[in-house]
This record gives C-alpha cells, sequence and structure tokens, in this order.
C-alpha cells in the first residue's frame, strides 16, 4: 500500500536533500544506517525554535530510499503545523525506517533509542503506522525521550487521535447543518487499523452509522463482528453516497481521480496528508466537499504526548477533542469568510502563527 508521499505513478529522480530542506525550511536531516541491524532511515527534524520537535517513528517498506526520504519530509513538516495550530509550544520531526527482510528489529530498534537519547530532549518520538507496542518499549529501554507504551506514559495515543478526529467530525457537521444529530449520518471509514476502529467505534456509540472498507480481511471481519460494522469492498468506498468520508489509512489518497469519484458531503479522517497535493484542497472546494484539514484533526496524539513531557499532565480525551473542535470550527468559519478552501486557511493559519513565534 502507497506510503504518504505516494501519489501515483512517480518518474525517478533523486532529490536534492539540501534544496528541499531549504525549500520547506528544515534544521537537521539525519540519515541512519546501522550495519549490525540492517537498518536504515531518516530522522527529519523540521522545527524545533518554539520547543522540542515531536515525531513517530514509522516502519514501512519503502521501495527505495528516495521514497522514505519524502515521507520523512512532508509528515515532520505536517508535524509543525500541528503544533502550532494546537498551540503546542513544540515543533515538528519524524523518523522513518526502511523495513527489509534482513532487519533485526530488536538491535535497530536499540540503535534508534541511542540515536534519539544523543538529541539530548531536542527530538521525542513515539509511534506511527508500523511501530509495535514492543518497539517502543526498546526505545524506551535507551533514551527518556520517547513516549512509553506502559502506564508511565501519557495513556494510549491512538485514543486521543480517535477523540480528536470524531470532534472534528462533529465540528464540520455542525458548521454545514447546525447541527450533529448523529442518528441520521452515514460515515464511511477507510482503514480499520487503530484509528479507523477507535473511530468507527465511537462513532457507533454515538448512534451513527458506520460502512467501513479494509484491505486486510481478517481485521475487517474482526471489525465487522465486533463492532457490527458494515462493509463494503476496499475501493468501492469513495463512490458510497455519505455524509462524511474518513480516510484512516494511508496519505495521499485524495488525488485528480479520486477526488471526482467521491459522493460524500464532508471528508474528515485521521490518517496524515490525505490530499496527494495542495491543489487537491482546492478540488475538493470546488466541488462543494467540506475538507475538515488532517493537520488540524490528527492533532490528539501530539497534544497529549507534548503536554505529557512538557508539562506533566496527563490530559482527558474530552478535553483533547474540545480543543480540536474549537480550532476546526474557527478555520472552517474563516474559509466561508474569505470564500477559500479550508486547507488553504489551515496552512497559513499554522504559517502565521510560526512566523509570529519567530520575529527575529
Ligand atoms: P494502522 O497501521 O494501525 O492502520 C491502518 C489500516 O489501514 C490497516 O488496517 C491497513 O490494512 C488499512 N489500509 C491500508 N490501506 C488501505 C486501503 N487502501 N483501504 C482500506 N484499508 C487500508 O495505522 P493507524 O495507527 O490506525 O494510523 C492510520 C493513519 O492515521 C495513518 O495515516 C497515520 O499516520 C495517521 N495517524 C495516526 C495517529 C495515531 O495516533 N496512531 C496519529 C495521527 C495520525
Amino acid at each position: 500500500m502507497p506510503a504518504d508521499s505516494r501519489t501515483g505513478p512517480q518518474k525517478k529522480m533523486g532529490i536534492h536533500v539540501l534544496e528541499a530542506m531549504a525549500r520547506e525550511g528544515f534544521e537537521e536531516i539525519v540519515a541512519l544506517h546501522d550495519s549490525a541491524s540492517n537498518l536504515r532511515g531518516f530522522l527529519g527534524i523540521h522545527d524545533s525554535r518554539v520547543g522540542p520537535a515531536f515525531g513517530g517513528i514509522r516502519v514501512w517498506n519503502y521501495r527505495d530510499e528516495d521514497e522514505a526520504l519524502l515521507d520523512c519530509l512532508r509528515l515532520a513538516r505536517a508535524m509543525t503545523r500541528k503544533c502550532a495550530l494546537a498551540e503546542l509550544p513544540a515543533g515538528g520531526a519524524k523518523l522513518v525506517l526502511i523495513d527489509r527482510p534482513d532487519l533485526d528489529r530488536r538491535a535497530a530498534f536499540a540503535h534508534v533509542g541511542d540515536v534519539v537519547d544523543r538529541m539530548r530532549g531536542r527530538f521525542y518520538t513515539g509511534p506511527d503506522v508500523g511501530t509495535r507496542d514492543e518497539d517502543l518499549a526498546i526505545v524506551a529501554e535507551r533514551t527518556r525521550f520517547v513516549t512509553r507504551p506502559d502506564a508511565e506514559g501519557p495513556g494510549e495515543l491512538a485514543d486521543a487521535t480517535c477523540a480528536g478526529v470524531v470532534a472534528g467530525i462533529a465540528a464540520a457537521l455542525s458548521h454545514l447543518d447546525g447541527e450533529v444529530d448523529w442518528p441520521r449520518r452515514r460515515i464511511v471509514v477507510q482503514g480499520l487499523g487503530g484509528v479507523g476502529r477507535g473511530v468507527a467505534a465511537r462513532i457507533l456509540a454515538l448512534g451513527g452509522r458506520v460502512v467501513a472498507a479494509e484491505i486486510d480481511p481478517v481485521r475487517a471481519q474482526k471489525a465487522s463482528h465486533e463492532l457490527g460494522i458494515e462493509l463494503v469492498d476496499p475501493a468501492t468506498e469513495l463512490e458510497q453516497p455519505c455524509d462524511v468520508f474518513a480516510p484512516c489509512a494511508m496519505g495521499g489518497i485524495l488525488h485528480d481521480l479520486s477526488v471526482a469519484r467521491l459522493r460524500c458531503r464532508i471528508v474528515a479522517g485521521g490518517a496524515n496528508n490525505v490530499l496527494a497535493k495542495r491543489i487537491h484542497g482546492e478540488r475538493l472546494h470546488e466541488r462543494g466537499i467540506l475538507y475538515a484539514p488532517d493537520v488540524v484533526i490528527t492533532s490528539g496524539a501530539v497534544i497529549r504526548g507534548v503536554l505529557f513531557h512538557l508539562q506533566g499532565r496527563r490530559e482527558p480525551v474530552s478535553e483533547i477533542g474540545g480543543r480540536i473542535g474549537t480550532v476546526l470550527s474557527r478555520i472552517l468559519v474563516r474559509a466561508r469568510e474569505e470564500n477559500r478552501s479550508p486547507a488553504a486557511v489551515a496552512n497559513d493559519e499554522a504559517d502565521e502563527r510560526i512566523a509570529q513565534t519567530h520575529v527575529p
């Protein structure tokens, strides 16, 4: 399955790292290599000026190192915007590891722990796609700058993400219709992993109807059986008539072809970097589909992690949801007033906040 950087057939081209860093304002990219574990990957620190840079560890079967680096750049960049919009005293980063059959996972994560520790608190890490609790436990043996998956940590990060996504969906529905009214809503969820399943469960508990697509048949059947979710064939979910399409799998899924297929009123989900390119935010706007920007509604985990590490707080998920709903509502109102896409407004607002914080 494509990662966040995969947006369709691409011409093979090398990335000019320094040019990309300059264009996106990166502080540092560290290339990681460890012969003992066969680890290869990248750590991207986008911005640590207002506070430590936060970003999880993604383990993915990237086609090559260019694809891994591009994913690292895009994800770290988005993390800075997420932190700015959530008004957190932190910046963005990402660590990506190239998954390969000869990777010695235990040794690789021990090495990652040492790399993180050497940053001396300029970088905090945690889970992302492909990372398991046992991997993070190994990292936590080597450094304290990681979100622990056990009772000593801030609590479930995916829970915080789900609460934020559902609060975002509610805010978007209220923005369009003046009310949420869950029982009359049909939500289509793409992906039933940690985030998608949690989002589905929350919506069902609120009385909404959930339809889902999941490419892993075992996971799909389990969720369907346990939660009573109606399943549709993967790849048909885009064409399902619904109130909300909630992408909770990988990024880059909204591009020229897929935007044209959507039959929803709102796109709001947990996946990072849902839009293949910025222009696809405009395409949604032109089609009259309201987009709840992922940089706003997926920030639950980073809010929880930052408040725990930097302020010693275990923030309840209800507070996190409330905070995200408020920010999203403000952005949607501004987008309506200015007749612009919410994606563009969110990016501008994030960049304005970052610029204000960094007046020389
Ligand atoms: P996960 O790996 O647990 O789940 C992803 C699920 O999507 C898997 O079950 C996979 O089989 C399925 N999937 C992949 N491609 C699909 C497709 N085309 N159609 C249907 N199903 C598909 O990952 P997760 O932790 O649930 O994260 C999901 C997304 O949310 C990612 O983009 C991640 O970056 C983002 N996110 C997660 C968190 C968090 O706290 N976990 C926080 C912010 C953002």
